[in-house]
């Protein structure tokens, strides 16, 4: 029995409309139902003590209701305060409430809490908890449930309730029909597909649920070698069809790229002319350019870019250059223009939101080869975008885009019998192992060295009790005519939460700080506002940006100096680098605030050390991979990208060998199955859909 060819309209409960919905999530068959994959278990197995909470972990827990009031701050909201029998205490705090819930946790009734604890403004806390009043400490009738509960990708309109009925629904056809083994049988030792499945979306109550959790239980091993294989499957798939397309051949005999060096003001680095050397030697071989560079915030990578682009136009071609953001895509277009125009050549500019005839004339330019270089956004790669002769695609902060996205723009060039060269950069630093298997398809360059003169910034971590000191040090720099960046950071997965955050915080600083002109970014804004209030800032119309860790990526404003980013200890390495990265971008120095609470653990506290000593991504990006192991988030993957149902590149790094061997053995001895394993876990994703 073909999973793959049964519709979904086949389960029990699913209807049309349900169907359209889970379309969504990419799943129309029944085995798409199968493997799409808890992301993670919500543990109501087990309760733990009030005095054993730790911040971070989504547990349940159990106490007796000492107070209840609502408060009247700055947003309306309920306080419950729950303690133990040791007068252990945490907090539940609802910013959504009626009086319903307000009477049902009266002073004195005990209650049972599932959510996430963390630290409070006085105690630990959690926001918007579930809970149930229960009649005793060991009340039986309302047990805690006896197997973890899979928690599923889910989108709008679809909860979490439902998908778990959709599942189970398809585990129950599963019970009398087999999944089919795709792996060669010498594999397929210990955990068959269809156990592992089974295992994997209703851990039964016997399962080890700690090795469940941390993702090496056999289910999920056995899931995450079938995951890794078909992504590599792909890959391969990919690299091999477009290499073996003609690709534009770039003789360089102008000498734009020349130019372009000779005119600036500073001299390219040692590692930005080796890189120049690897594009051109790409770009010169007769085989399309697959090539990632990679360059610590800060190296010059746009440069490097430009030096390619420079080329590619000295031989006659067009060249696409595609932000993920229209904040990015415009810095682009300030910094192409800035550097061509004064050789003669105008840049194009393509955004989604242009006037309908300003769209006209940049696609007609586009499609008649007068703009040579145009950059944008993603409307770069929308239908109606047809370039005459395009050469070479640029694409920046490329984890941003799907596989997909970047394939599609691939096929911008086809008309030509030819795949235009394809760099991509990136700033996220990528232990070399790491990049070898989630970027496989392509080769990798690294601007290893940054511009000299720049000042390290300087990075301090400062308690949240001493608040206030680090508003006067915002003051201060206001006052000297300097940009500050402020970041709210919340772990929560709600937006909703972290703009609240964000919105509170610039109340507060509004009111410490009168005079300053603040602007305000985060998720929740409508894209032209948040493009209004980063252009503000960037034409220094403000002086404070407070936002959530939207402005990870790429924001250039030389002009800000000064950083502060709120609960610090609950960041990776990694973010934090980036975050950190905003500011040290001009001449002046720089300082990153790195606001904690108190009661840090040793991972955060050695996190906080490792960015105080150094600021060098790789080095961070090493260090991030030694101290971040599994379940710092208890059940919740931590993986670099978001691009894997169940595997987790740090976490499986050791069955990369297995993968290759396995992938090798496939592609010789069973070809039948390429597609279907593809399929399978990458479906649309596939390079089937791309057209290469
Ligand atoms: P990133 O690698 O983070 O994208 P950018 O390309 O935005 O870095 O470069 C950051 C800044 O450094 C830009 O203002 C750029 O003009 C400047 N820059 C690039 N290369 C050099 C160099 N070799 N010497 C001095 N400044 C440079
Ligand atoms: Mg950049």
């Amino acid at each position: 029995m073909d999973l793959s060819s049964v519709a979904v309209t086949k389960l029990k409960g699913v209807g049309p409309k349900l169907a359209d919905k889970l379309k969504r999530l990419k799943i129309t068959s029944l085995q798409d139902v199968l493997f799409h994959l808890p992301s993670r278990y919500q543990d109501r197995t087990r309760i733990v003590g009030i005095g054993d909470l730790v911040p971070g972990l989504e547990v349940m827990t159990t106490g007796v209701v000492v107070s209840c009031e609502v408060l009247f701050r700055r947003r309306r909201s309920l306080l419950c305060v729950i303690a133990d029998r040791e007068s252990n205490q945490l907090s539940l705090r609802f910013f959504h409430f009626n009086q319903q819930q307000q009477q049902r946790l009266r002073v004195g009734t005990r209650v049972r809490c599932f959510g996430e604890v963390r630290r409070g403004p006085q105690q630990l806390e959690m926001v918007h908890p579930e809970f149930q009043t229960v009649s005793s400490a060991s009340d039986s009738s309302d047990a805690p449930e006896n197997a973890l509960t899979p928690v599923y990708p889910v989108t709008e309109g679809l909860h979490q309730l439902s998908m778990r009925k959709i599942t189970q629904a398809a585990l129950e056809y599963l019970k009398s029909f087999d999944v089919e083994e795709l792996l060669p049988e010498s594999v397929n030792q210990g955990v068959s597909l269809k156990q592992a499945l089974m295992t994997v979306h209703r851990p039964g109550a016997d399962v080890d649920i700690d090795a469940l959790l941390q993702g090496n239980h056999a289910a999920v091993q056995r899931l995450v070698l079938e995951e890794l294989v078909a992504h590599r499957l792909s890959v391969q798939q990919i690299r091999n069809a477009i290499k073996q397309q003609g690709a534009p051949l770039i003789n360089i005999e102008g000498d734009l790229c020349q130019q372009l060096v000779s005119a600036l003001p500073f001299e390219l680095t040692n590692a930005q002319l080796r890189v120049i050397e690897e594009l051109k030697s790409d770009l010169e071989g007769g085989m399309p350019m697959l090539r990632l560079v990679q360059g610590d915030v800060g190296s010059g990578k746009t440069l490097v870019a430009a030096a390619a682009a420079a080329m590619v136009v000295d031989a006659g071609y067009q060249v696409a250059v595609m932000a993920p953001t229209e904040i990015l895509a415009e810095q682009h277009l300030v910094s192409f223009s800035g550097w061509f125009e004064p050789l003669g050549l105008k840049i194009g500019w393509l955004k989604g939101k242009l006037g309908a005839k300003q769209k006209r004339d940049a696609l007609e330019s586009i499609a008649l080869g007068h703009t040579k270089i145009a950059v944008g956004t993603h409307a770069l790669f929308q239908q109606d975008v047809s370039f005459n002769k395009l050469g070479l695609t640029i694409v920046d902060e490329q984890h941003r885009f799907g596989v997909h996205q970047r394939l599609s723009l691939r096929e911008k060039g086809v008309e030509l019998d030819v795949v235009p060269h394809q760099l991509t950069m990136t700033a996220t630093p990528i232990p070399r192992t790491l990049a070898m298997t989630s970027y496989a398809d392509l080769d990798y360059s690294v601007i290893d060295e940054l511009p000299p003169g720049r000042q390290a910034i300087t990075t301090v971590a400062i308690p949240n009790a001493r608040r206030i000191e680090v508003i006067e040090r915002v003051a201060e720099a206001i006052k000297q005519g300097k940009q500050v960046y402020w970041v709210c950071t919340l772990i929560e997965e709600s937006e909703a939460l972290q703009a609240n955050a964000a919105e509170d915080t610039l109340i507060e600083l509004q009111e410490c700080l009168p005079d300053a002109r603040v602007s305000l970014v985060h998720g929740r804004m409508h894209a032209t506002d948040k493009e209004r209030a980063m252009m503000q800032f960037k034409n220094h119309e403000s002086d404070l940006l407070v936002a959530t860790t939207v402005i990870e990526v790429g924001v250039d404003v030389p002009n800000a100096s000064l950083i502060i980013i709120e609960n610090a200890e609950r960041l990776g390495l990694s973010q934090l680098h980036q975050l950190r990265g905003r500011v040290g971008r001009g001449s002046v120095q720089s300082s990153c605030v790195l606001l904690f609470e108190p009661g840090l653990s040793q991972r955060a506290r050695d996190r906080i050390s490792t960015l105080r000593e150094t600021n060098d991504g790789f080095l961070i990006a090493e260090r991030d991979l030694e101290l971040r192991g599994a379940g710092e988030v208890l059940g919740t993957r931590q993986t670099g990208s978001a691009q894997f149902r169940i595997a987790d590149l740090m976490r499986d790094k050791k069955l990369l060998p297995a993968v290759k061997t396995i992938t090798d053995d496939i592609t010789a001895n069973h070809p039948d199955r390429v597609m279907p394993l593809i399929m399978r876990w990458l479906g649309e994703e596939s390079p089937e859909y791309g057209n290469v």
